[in-house]
């Protein structure tokens, strides 16, 4: 009789990107004359730029010759991208990350799902409210966790809410988690973590042997020099921190697929006898057993943003949505909103006016203004009375949401 993952049972049914989407066909079948602007999503909407997509037709015109077609490539990925991401992303910062401790793969989402099986079940996770939905399910998928309860907490689970209280920073739990999801710039406020806040974080790690699992997925989106990029530019935390970084909202990769992950050599956790063991050595084995690499074309592609010419490129994409941002932050603070984020980040997190909820605001901007954004309260009940804008948006829709924002009554 094959039975099935019990855990899965306990996941809540996917429902706000679904809700979303049924509220909004809804409104347009009944509004056929209507022009809806969609600002909810988190994906980007320009096209890769001109030397990632000349790299990336190299890279296909190589696969079809004998003397350059490649087969399997390593499964840590090709040691050009990895020593491109070692020394752009890493060193240029002043960080010394070794090619070796970093792992290709098709997704930060894939990673910091699959990154719980090397960790035992009886591991506590520390999970920010609100927050990007994976963190929690795949925790859930991977048997950590008791059930839902009703207030959206699952049992075990050690959540830690981000409210304008502790400026969107959680505060050090007093029930110590073993692992703990961090990730800034923030998805979905949009804010970001200083040095000083980070380091605090690192401290409280180390010395309850923990380790902090960073998802830094949006740094290319930081615009203030004080804020870092990577937790490793604070010191000790090679000892206690994997990062997660993606090109998805970096250059455009999220249907292209490239990421990686890093695993610093001196990053140790405890079997149960409490000897040490390497965690970079157990991701090894995991990556090279379950996954067979990202296809050739799309890490030449993705080296290519490396480029003097790339860079430049992307950095006028990321310009634009940061314009975006800037526009859409202004916008709906002289409308009257109590905004945050949008700095250093493409997501604008919104007060709603007079303790609105954040579902009755999503009711009114979409029968009133046509405009739709993501409700807080679906990435946690801390998320309650905030609403979510997306800057990646072309610039036309950006200007006609914000006007037709501005006309509410
Ligand atoms: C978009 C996003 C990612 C990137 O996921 P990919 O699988 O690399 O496309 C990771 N973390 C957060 C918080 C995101 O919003």
């Amino acid at each position: 009789m094959a039975t099935i993952n019990e855990n899965y049972l306990k996941l809540q049914a996917g429902y706000l990107f679904p809700e979303i989407g049924r509220r909004v066909s809804e409104f347009i079948a009944a509004n056929p004359d209507k022009k809806v602007i969609k600002m909810g999503i988190g994906d980007v909407t320009q096209p890769l730029v001109p030397t990632v997509i000349k790299a990336f037709h190299e890279g296909v015109d190589e696969m079809a010759k004998a003397d350059s077609f490649k087969g399997y490539g390593p499964e840590q990925g090709y040691g050009f991208l990895r020593e491109a991401i070692a020394e752009h992303s890493y060193k240029a910062r002043g960080i010394d990350i070794s090619p070796d401790d970093i792992f290709i793969s098709d997704g930060s989402k894939c990673d910091t799902g699959n990154i719980q099986e090397i960790f035992g079940n009886e591991n506590k996770i520390g999970i920010c409210d609100p927050v990007y939905p994976v963190y929690a399910d795949t925790t859930v998928m991977s048997g950590k966790t008791g059930v839902c309860q009703l207030n959206g907490y699952y049992e075990g689970v050690i959540y830690m809410p981000c409210t304008e209280e502790n400026g969107f920073i959680p505060e050090l739990p007093t029930e110590i988690p073993d692992l703990i999801f961090l990730c800034y710039p923030n998805n979905p406020t949009g804010t970001v973590a200083t040095k000083e806040e980070l380091k605090k974080w690192v401290d409280y790690a180390k010395a309850n042997k923990s380790i902090i699992l960073y998802d830094a997925a949006y740094e290319a989106f930081i615009q203030d020099e004080e804020i870092p990029h990577s937790i490793y530019e604070i010191e000790g935390a090679k000892s206690v921190a994997i990062e997660f970084r993606s090109f998805s909202k970096t250059a455009g990769f999220t249907g292209t697929r490239c990421a990686y992950t890093v695993i610093p050599d001196e990053l140790l956790a405890y079997d149960s006898e409490g000897n040490t063991h390497k965690v970079k050595k157990l991701w090894n084995r995991r990556h090279s057993t379950k996954f067979n690499g990202v296809s050739y074309p799309v890490q030449k592609a993705a080296a290519a943003i490396y480029t003097e010419e790339g860079r430049k490129e992307n950095e006028e994409v990321i310009a634009y949505y940061m314009e975006n941002a800037r526009i859409m932050g202004k916008s709906l603070k002289d409308a009257g909103y109590k905004v945050f984020g949008g700095k250093n980040a493409p997501y604008i997190w919104v007060k709603t006016k007079n303790g609105m909820k954040s579902w009755d605001f999503f009711d009114k901007l979409l029968n009133e203004a046509n405009v739709v954004g993501t409700p807080g309260s679906g990435f946690g009940p801390s998320g309650e009375g905030y609403f979510r804008f997306s800057a990646f948006a072309d610039r036309e829709n950006v200007l006609e949401a914000m006007e037709r924002i501005k006309n509410l009554k």
